[in-house]
């Protein structure tokens, strides 16, 4: 992107707003955009009316017009402008890295934790920190994400699920209550981790495939106790066996990580 985005000699009409925000690294545009706004006391909506109303901008624009223009009010360098954002969703990122801000960007990279910190990125997620936890998000670069997964692929989603109906809903009362606030996913992260890392490997899923279909269900429940070990004191697989046994009879001989992927998004869902 560049300031050659902005037509007609727009970039000589728009001055920098008089309040300028520094873009944290990884922020998105639209997060400071909306910043950037707030600092000035208007919201980006009036400015745009603003601009296109005055004729500065035209009345249907691009996006990466729209972020020059914004570039440009915030008197950004236009090299700092983001380029493709990568897969995943905007989210908060680590409030410590973005010095107390209310930031959201793309961290496609991470997990649920900023190693850098020791901290939970989002601070919804909980306020304390464990081993087990640090563990799983240093599994979670090391095997997931190096391998273009990110928290909201299908087969972490999977994973999710997978996790959330395996442990005891019992157990994650009590550790709510142990451990200080904690959500939900932050509580379910390491199993989440456990079962996907092992899901997309080949070996793993073809000894599960492997077994008749008769003992099937035995099996995967055998196997999700095993990566649900050691994480709470009454864990329930049979109660996730069902849905991975399903997966398994879905697979028939599909063996391409692509197509499991798809597969796996219908069965996240
Ligand atoms: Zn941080």
């Amino acid at each position: 992107m560049s300031e050659t985005t902005l037509e007609g000699g727009a970039r000589d009409h728009i001055a920098p707003l008089p309040i300028r925000v520094r873009r944290v690294y990884n922020e998105s545009m639209d997060s400071y955009i909306r910043r950037l706004a707030s600092a000035n006391g208007v919201t980006a909506v009036d400015v745009g009316r603003w601009l296109r109303e005055s004729a500065i901008l035209p009345r249907e624009l691009s996006k990466a017009t729209w972020y020059a223009a914004w570039a440009r009010l915030g008197d950004l360098p236009p090299k700092s402008l983001p380029g493709d954002p990568g897969p995943g969703v905007d989210r908060a990122l680590c409030r410590r890295c973005s010095h107390g801000q209310r930031v959201e960007g793309r961290m496609p990279a991470w997990g649920l934790i900023c190693l850098r910190h020791g901290c939970w990125i989002d601070p919804a997620d909980g306020s304390s920190m464990r081993q087990t936890e640090l563990r799983a998000e240093r599994a979670f670069r090391r095997t997931l994400s190096s391998s273009g997964l990110h928290m909201e692929s299908p087969g972490l989603q999977f994973a999710l699920r997978l996790a959330s109906l395996a442990v005891s809903p019992d157990w994650l009362d009590a550790r709510t209550h142990r451990h200080g606030f904690r959500s939900l996913r932050a509580s379910l992260f390491p199993a989440q981790v456990r079962i996907a890392a092992d899901l997309f490997r080949h070996d793993e899923l073809a000894a599960l495939r492997s077994t008749e279909p008769g003992r099937r269900l035995e099996s995967c429940e055998r196997w999700l106790a095993c990566r649900i070990a050691g994480l709470g004191e009454r864990d329930e697989p049979w109660r996730a066996a069902g849905i991975l046994s399903a997966l398994l009879q879905h697979l028939e001989d599909r063996t391409v990580v692509v197509e499991l992927e798809e597969i796996l998004y219908r069965f996240a869902r």
